[in-house]
């Protein structure tokens, strides 16, 4: 069915559109969507439009989409038309194709839905649940693909009008030509062909009187003068039934460019089960939205030569629409979180120290300062702040074995504690560079090791196995606090 063609037509105008269905939270495929719609679109200087897409109200969720909207604005995409948050929860639309919620154009569809009865391109059907839960069962009892037998397209014009009059529910479905083929070159997969006798009798409108994604989504695109369409693929097997609709309405097709699925490691479909998938997510656990935007955007997308740093003004130069693969991408965590690690080690602290604030509500800003100097190379996102510096608030109770290296034993621990404790003592200016000096002087003194001295001061301070260096934990603490903690570090060891 697929045979590489690609290329990119170029109409003067470009116009693109993320066209979210509020069901949920923002997806980390959602957000690959609209990054990849919003860089092709700012490349080519075009329009980029946010469209809510609400008429499948069994799958609606309570203020999903403004949840979409914060998520897609605190991520930093822009768009030129569509919804905007005002500063409380209230929406507002900007554009001059309002309303951009699909739930509030309702009779935009039904105009086309009747203009596809009339032309014949659609018929009305009336098949009860029913009739067709049995027919699926016969289908798949015979193991034939389940789609509608067309029984209605054969109700004469009398019969129609009669079941109308009598407010029978129904359906619209559309009339797919029972031969002929559907072809289309798409962006990313190139020539795309399907026998239309393989396309079911697609319903556009239904009977609670809301229309079905395709022809919403159809009508949208084309009043909304959409040129290119970037989306998932699982929407590729939509898409020669939107082409029919397109032919039906005697409307010029946008282009089409379908996204690589994203999978787990195991190259199963990503999934909650495996890992967060939702943008929030990792915004709330702290990672960066720099990150998110670079990291998602190699997810399918690489760059000629292997780069793999790039801001979201770099990638607008340097991303091609034509170089993402067919491929499934595999969603990479470590890779996240390494690209996460890099925006944070780049961050200003005292930009750090706002953003992490939450993470830690109750140290004032001048102690979290000192910690994200210390720790801010060493966190892979900014909630971890909270765990890894938790110790700078509150020591924790931590086992007195712990306080004893490897290499040493508990005479020579005790030693290099007391030795480090009296030194530090004497320390008149209490500072990193100082602490280090005086405990090193120490070490060579006595003649122990470093895992005598060190090691024993870096648990005492911080009652775990790995942190930051003694000196820049007992800076931190200050000399009261951090003599204190190494003097019940002895009389840990001493109980031993
Ligand atoms: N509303 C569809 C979704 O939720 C959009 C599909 C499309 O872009 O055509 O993904």
């Amino acid at each position: 069915m697929l045979e590489t063609v690609k290329s990119i037509k170029m109409s003067p105008k470009i116009k693109t559109r993320f066209a979210p269905s509020p069901t949920g939270q923002l997806h980390i495929g959602g957000l690959r969507t609209a990054l990849y719609n919003y860089l092709f679109t700012k490349q080519h200087k075009g329009k980029f439009v946010l469209r809510i897409e609400d008429t499948d109200r069994s799958r609606y969720v309570e203020n999903a989409e403004i949840k979409l909207i914060q998520t897609l604005s605190k991520i930093g995409l822009n768009w030129d038309e569509g919804p905007v948050m005002g500063k409380t929860t209230e929406i507002t639309e900007k554009g001059q194709n309002k309303p951009y919620f699909q739930s509030k154009r309702v009779k935009i569809y039904q105009e086309y839905a009747e203009k596809l009865i009339k032309s014949g391109n659609a018929y009305y059907c009336f098949c009860s649940e029913d009739r067709l839960k049995k027919l699926r069962e016969k289908q798949q009892q015979n193991n034939q693909p389940t789609r509608y037998d067309g029984l209605c397209r054969k109700l004469s014009e009398t019969e129609i009008q009669k079941k109308l009059q009598n407010q029978e529910p129904f359906v619209i479905r559309l009339k797919v030509p029972q031969s002929g083929e559907v072809t289309f070159k798409d962006i990313i997969r190139g020539q795309v062909k399907i026998q239309t006798e393989d396309i079911d009798d697609q319903i556009l409108f239904k009977s609670d009187g809301f229309p079905t994604y395709h022809l919403a989504n159809v009508v949208d695109d084309n009043l909304m003068g959409i040129t290119h369409v970037i989306r998932g693929e699982e929407w590729l097997p939509s898409t020669p039934k939107h082409i029919l609709l397109y032919r039906a309405l005697g409307w010029t097709m946008p282009q089409f460019a379908h996204l690589p699925l994203l999978l787990n490691p195991d190259r199963s479909k990503l999934s909650k089960r495996q890992s967060d998938v939702s943008v929030e997510d990792y915004l709330d656990k702290g990672y960066l939205p720099e990150a998110l935007l670079n990291y998602v955007a190699l997810l399918g997308w690489h760059p000629k030569d292997d780069k793999e740093i790039f801001s979201l003004k770099n990638l607008i130069k340097h991303f091609d629409l034509q170089r993402v693969q067919k491929a499934g991408a595999i969603f990479d965590l470590k890779k996240l979180k390494w690209l996460n690690c890099h925006y944070i080690k780049q961050k200003p602290v005292k930009e750090l120290v706002k953003l992490c604030e939450k993470f830690l509500p109750e140290v004032d800003s001048k102690l979290l300062t000192k910690i994200l100097e210390v720790e801010k190379t060493r966190i892979e996102y900014l909630g971890e702040v909270g765990e890894l510096a938790e110790f700078f608030i509150k020591l924790a109770d931590y086992p007195a074995a712990l306080l004893i290296f490897k290499k040493s034993n508990k005479e020579k621990t005790l030693q290099g504690l007391k030795t480090a404790e009296d030194s530090l003592n004497n320390l008149k200016s209490w500072n990193k560079a100082k602490i280090l000096q005086t405990l090193t002087k120490a070490t060579e003194e006595f003649n122990l090791t470093n895992g005598d001295v060190f090691w024993p001061v870096r648990v005492a301070a911080s009652g775990k196995d790995k942190s930051p260096a003694p000196e820049e934990i007992l800076e931190i603490l200050g000399k009261e606090e951090g003599l204190k903690r190494i003097k019940l570090a002895r009389e840990k060891l001493n109980m031993l």
